[in-house]
C-alpha cells in the first residue's frame, strides 16, 4: 500500500487494508451538544456501543443548562442539570465536560471559537459528533458552528459527523447507521436521568426517529449520522 507521509496515523490506521474501518484500538470519541441531556438524546445508543468496546467517550456540554430545570428556581438549575448528566455520562461510561457558556446566551464570536477550539482539542479527538447546524435551539446551532470551525482551523485532525435530537433537528438525512438495539435499556436510562427535563415529553419521539432509522438500515433501532464531505471516515460500532 502507498504509504504517504501526510496522512496522520490515526488515517493510516484506518486505511490499513482490509481492517479498514474495523474499530482501532482506544479510540477518543467526543460527542458535543448544546445542553446535558442532548448528547444522549442524539446518540446514547452509540456512545453505550463505543464504551462497551473499551473507547473513551467524552460528553462535551456547551452550558450547564442553566436556562431551565423544570419547577426549581433558575438558580438552581446549573446545579441540578450538572448532576444529572453526571449520573447519565455513569450510565454511558462516559466522561462530562462542560465548555462553560450560558443556557440561551450562546456566544459565536472570535473568542468563543478560540475558547471552545481550546475545550476540543485539549481531548485530542479521533472522532467528533455534533449537532446538524440546522436546528430549532440557537444553543444546538451554536455549538455546531463550533465544532465546524475548530475542525476547519484545527486541520481537520478527527473525523466529524453530525447527529440528530427529537422536535429540534430538521432537514437532516443521515447516511451512517449504528445499531443501538442491544443497549435500548442503557440508552433509556441515560435520557430519563435527565428527569428535569422531562424526558416522557421527547424520548418516545426519539424513539420514533431510531426505529425509522432502524427501518432505513436493517435493525430494530439504530442512530443515524451525516459525515461532513471533507472529513475522513471514522470507524462507528458495527
Ligand atoms: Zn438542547
Amino acid at each position: 500500500m502507498y504509504y504517504n507521509p501526510c496522512v496522520d496515523i490515526t488515517r493510516r490506521r484506518l486505511l490499513g487494508g482490509a481492517a479498514a474501518l474495523a474499530l482501532p484500538v482506544g479510540m477518543k470519541v467526543v460527542v458535543a451538544g448544546g445542553h446535558p441531556g442532548d448528547p444522549e438524546c442524539g446518540c446514547a445508543g452509540t456512545i453505550a456501543r463505543y464504551s462497551e468496546l473499551g473507547h473513551e467517550v467524552v460528553l462535551l456540554y456547551l452550558n450547564r443548562g442553566e436556562g431551565y430545570c423544570g419547577g426549581a428556581e433558575l438558580g438552581r438549575c446549573a446545579g441540578i442539570r450538572t448532576k444529572e448528566a453526571l449520573g447519565a455520562c455513569e450510565i454511558l461510561k462516559a466522561r462530562a465536560v462542560f465548555a462553560g457558556q450560558y443556557d440561551g446566551r450562546a456566544v459565536v464570536d472570535a473568542p468563543h471559537y478560540d475558547a471552545f477550539a481550546k475545550v476540543l482539542a485539549a481531548e485530542k479527538p479521533d472522532v467528533v459528533f455534533t449537532h446538524w447546524p440546522i436546528d430549532r435551539h440557537r444553543d444546538h446551532r451554536a455549538i455546531s458552528m463550533l465544532t465546524l470551525d475548530a475542525w476547519w482551523k484545527g486541520g481537520k485532525t478527527f473525523a466529524l459527523y453530525y447527529y440528530e435530537v427529537a422536535e429540534d433537528t430538521t432537514m437532516f438525512s443521515p447516511a451512517e447507521y449504528v445499531d443501538i438495539t442491544a443497549v435500548e435499556a442503557r440508552r433509556r436510562a441515560a435520557c430519563y436521568a435527565h428527569v428535569s427535563q422531562q424526558p416522557d415529553k421527547w424520548y418516545p419521539k426519539q424513539v420514533e426517529i431510531t426505529r425509522a432509522r432502524g427501518a432505513e438500515s436493517g435493525f430494530a433501532q439504530a442512530e443515524g449520522f451525516l459525515r461532513h464531505p471533507e472529513s475522513r471516515k471514522a470507524a462507528l460500532p458495527g
